[in-house]
């Protein structure tokens, strides 16, 4: 039942009107994540979400889609959930999500401007990583070229979105090859913001059994520091990009844009790491 489910949402959404969409991730094999370990995915049906909707505050003005990748249900249930939000409630100027690069490089960009046109305004993006090798290690599900494609797609929708982006995640040794290549990818896009969120280990993950076998080292902080420095030093697209390393994971809570606060980020980095 949607309403037993457990919810995840981005802490800049906390005081969005949350509107159930689906439950879980379809995927669920990203071998870091404890997130939906114990629930199926699901899609809420449009009534359930009438239903919501009928009940919610008629005078918001933001909606978040609660689900790991709500997009995944498809364009025409997406554009019905839209349009009755539009309807129910009308004042809303912004429904946002989070999305799976897999899912949306399956969409078009005729379907993605359709999608933004009817209301959804934001997406928040898992592209983890800008190395191969270290997205298939982890199973995220996509490549880089599929990143680079899905991002493309929704620069030319002008669909905006949050890169989510991780440390740590190489493992020991890598960080800083990590970040030259995550830096290198995300400087090829347009996004309005990145955030940083550092590799946590969780015990019931199948990133805690590699561990155990010896197929995963987790990298030292001070590993951390040095790919956190990179990304800061590289970090350049041609549109300026909000850096944001607030979310709870991380050690050290920095918000600024690059490149034009970058020595005002990395002083910062300095002081406080
Ligand atoms: S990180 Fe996201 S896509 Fe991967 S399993 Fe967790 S919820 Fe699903």
């Amino acid at each position: 039942m949607y309403k037993d489910a457990m919810t995840y949402y981005p802490t800049s959404e906390i005081h969005t009107q949350l509107i159930p969409a689906t439950i879980g991730c379809a995927h669920k094999k990203c071998a870091f994540c404890h997130m939906y370990e114990n629930c199926s995915y699901e899609e809420v049906s449009i009534n359930d979400i009438d239903y919501e909707l009928r009940y919610g505050n008629e005078y918001t003005e933001r909606v978040f889609l609660t689900g790991a990748d709500p997009l995944h249900m498809g364009f025409e249930k997406m554009m019905k959930i839209l349009k009755l939000i539009q309807r129910r409630l009308p004042r809303c100027a912004c429904v946002a999500a989070y999305a799976a690069v897999r899912t949306i490089y399956r969409y078009s960009v005729e379907e993605l401007q359709q999608l933004h046109d009817a209301g959804l305004r934001l997406l928040y993006i898992g592209f983890e990583s800008g190395d191969d090798e270290v997205l298939k290690f982890m199973r995220k599900g996509h490549t880089v070229e599929m990143a680079l494609e899905a991002a493309r797609k929704l620069n030319e929708a002008k669909l905006p979105f949050n890169t989510i982006i991780m440390y740590g995640i190489a493992g020991k040794g890598k960080g800083v090859e990590h970040a030259h290549k995550t830096a290198a990818m995300v400087n090829q896009f347009r996004s309005n913001k990145i955030v940083t969120m550092n590799l946590t280990l969780f015990d019931s993950t199948p990133l805690a059994a590699m561990v155990t076998k010896g197929e995963f080292t987790e990298a030292p902080m001070y590993e951390r520091k040095e790919e956190v420095r990179t990304l800061i030093n590289e970090i350049s697209p041609e549109t300026p990009v909000l850096f944001d390393t607030t979310h709870a994971t991380n050690l050290v809570k920095l918000l600024g844009t690059l490149p034009m606060d970058k020595e005002k980020l990395l002083d910062q980095l300095e002081k406080e790491w």
